[in-house]
């Protein structure tokens, strides 16, 4: 079989049967964008489907408690249910949010299988802001987390890694595992957003101590900075934690034109933290790899980043990381390494090879004061 038809996708039309609600960001059109998307000529035929299914009741419980779990049961077939501020369900939500988790669950047991070499899970609505015992931020269920929960209790996997780059700190993903140390939970986010946490002091708690990684990282991060964040702090911590599949929320929603966010990350980028997570499982897992859709909430974003990270994933492009890892700011991302390396290289001493002395070394008064100065006059700029 040749390597381009390894990539599996999981896609079914009962997703865009979601609505959220009226002039929603987070509407069928994202899912009708990346479907018609498969439809391209350098893209049709290239990926083999992997069908979704329903998540059992027990797979929920896994991460939510009944009560809630029967209050999404209840939501069925009424028009609409407002579940917080910015989250609401339609008569067909249900079905749809079941599938997502569900579909997520298929994908991981279809690479953990070697029915597929990889995998991406085109599928809504989103999950990493749901918590145990309620919805928010446009999640239902926390499809990752069931998924992560589903290859530790029904493959038998013992460490997994998720890894986060959406817009939006993964408040949900993060409270699920935040005192297990079985789940290695990473996040990039735009500090100061929604919802608020996602701070670096949050490593995680009691037994996880250590393996919840936040990085929250100013405005403006483009392709450059977010591989250099990639390489030189999340590389070294997971070839350490060493697991064995690698999941990923996937928001678009740092793309440059998105109009939730203010980073400047492009379809190319995508491709390259793509390839820096496939080296990663590539490494410690035979590239037991796989995405699922969260934020990203501009269509033609979406869909040419979407494109990107399928092409890498398959194998049809190599994105040139040295080349992109040379347009990193490193005036925005050597006060996240800095911080990074105070706050975890006590428990991750592998950071120390991947980052310079003068990283590692405390500032001068003199020094710290000229980075806050730059920092500030950026700040005041964007
Ligand atoms: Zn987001």
């Amino acid at each position: 079989m040749a390597r381009e038809k390894q990539t599996g996708i999981v896609k079914d039309d009962r997703y865009l049967n979601h609505c959220a609600g009226e002039d929603h960001p987070e509407c069928p059109e994202r899912l009708r964008a990346l479907y018609s998307m498969l439809e391209d000529p350098d893209v049709a035929g290239r990926f083999k489907e992997v069908t979704a299914r329903s998540a059992t009741t027990e797979e929920l419980h896994l991460v939510h408690s009944s009560d809630y779990v029967k209050q999404l049961e209840a939501t069925e077939g009424a028009a609409f249910t407002s579940l917080d501020s910015d989250t609401g369900t339609c008569a067909l939500s249900h079905e749809a949010a079941l599938l997502a988790a569900g579909g997520l669950c298929r994908a991981v047991a279809a690479v953990c299988s070697g029915e597929v070499h990889n995998a991406f899970a085109l599928i809504r609505p989103p999950g990493h802001h749901a918590e145990k015992s309620c919805a928010k931020g446009f999640c239902l269920y926390n499809n990752i987390a069931v998924a992560a929960k589903f290859a530790q209790n029904q493959l038998g996997l013992k460490r997994v890694l998720i890894v986060d780059w959406d817009l939006h700190h993964g408040n949900g993903t993060q409270h699920c595992f935040q005192e297990d140390p079985s789940v290695l939970y990473f996040s990039t986010h735009q500090r100061h957003s929604f919802p608020g946490s996602g701070k670096f002091k949050e490593r995680g708690k009691s037994k996880g101590k250590g393996y919840t990684v936040n990085l929250p990282l100013p405005t403006g991060c483009g392709d450059g900075d977010y591989l250099l964040l990639f390489e030189k702090i999340l590389k070294p911590i997971a070839l350490a934690f060493s697991p064995e599949i690698v999941l990923v929320s996937a928001g678009f929603d740092i793309h440059v034109a998105d109009p939730l966010g203010a980073m400047t990350v492009t379809p190319h980028g995508f491709a390259g933290l793509t390839r820096s997570v496939m080296e990663i499982a590539q490494s410690c897992c035979g590239g037991k790899l796989v995405l699922t859709l969260e934020g990203g909430y501009n269509l033609d974003a979406l869909r040419d980043s979407v494109k990107a990270v399928l092409l890498e994933l398959a194998g049809i492009t190599t994105t040139d990381t040295a080349k992109l890892l040379a347009t990193a700011d490193r005036r925005k991302t050597d006060r996240v390494l800095r911080k990074a390396w105070r706050i975890h290289s006590r428990h991750w001493p592998s950071l120390a090879a991947f980052l310079d002395p003068d990283i590692r070394r405390p500032r001068s008064p003199m020094k710290w004061l000229s980075d806050w100065w730059d920092e500030s006059a950026a700040y005041l700029r964007s």
